[in-house]
């Protein structure tokens, strides 16, 4: 399906603003993809949402949320940073496996599975994607997220 990026997107992340707000969280946006991409829409919006509940999940009241999206390299990328608790050098490797929770501790606030990285990971395998995570400084995570700009396979 072809879809105009940019008002998609913004329709995606728009409640996660609420969200952000209602958590005394600032959210940022920056949506340059004035383009209209063959993606499969239904699994682009889970994807984003599993990214942006995370981000909401592992930050604190007064914490930056951060969203963009762009074109670089002949590849359209998405990118979700957070101003949260971070991801060890150690954890990084693992987070995209199936039932793995860094804080394995049951009565966890936070509760969860473990699986939604792992379900990101297929859609972004499915879209011939790429992804990342970085060290967001001084504190947090950066995840990016980027696709050829090419049709998914089927
Ligand atoms: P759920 O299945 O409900 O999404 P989950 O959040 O535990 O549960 P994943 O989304 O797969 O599962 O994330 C795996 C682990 O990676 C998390 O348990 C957490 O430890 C870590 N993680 C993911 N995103 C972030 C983030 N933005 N900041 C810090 N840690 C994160």
């Amino acid at each position: 399906e072809s879809v105009a990026m940019a008002p998609f997107l913004e329709t995606v992340i728009q409640p996660y603003s609420e969200i952000a707000d209602s958590q005394d969280k600032h959210f940022e946006e920056n949506i340059q993809l004035d383009r209209d991409l063959v993606i499969d829409k239904q699994r682009i919006h889970q994807l984003i949402v599993i990214f942006l509940d995370n981000a909401l999940k592992y930050t604190e009241a007064g914490a930056t949320i951060s969203f963009s999206a762009r074109v670089v390299n002949n590849r359209w990328e998405l990118q979700v940073k957070d101003t949260g608790i971070g991801i060890k050098d150690q954890d990084k490797a693992h987070v995209f496996d199936r039932f793995y929770r860094v804080d394995k501790s049951r009565s966890r606030a936070t509760g969860g599975n473990g699986l939604g990285l792992s379900i990101a990971k297929w859609i972004i395998d499915s879209h011939r994607g790429k992804v990342t995570v970085n060290d967001n400084h001084p504190q947090g995570t950066i995840f990016t997220i980027s696709f050829p700009l090419t049709k998914p396979k089927k």
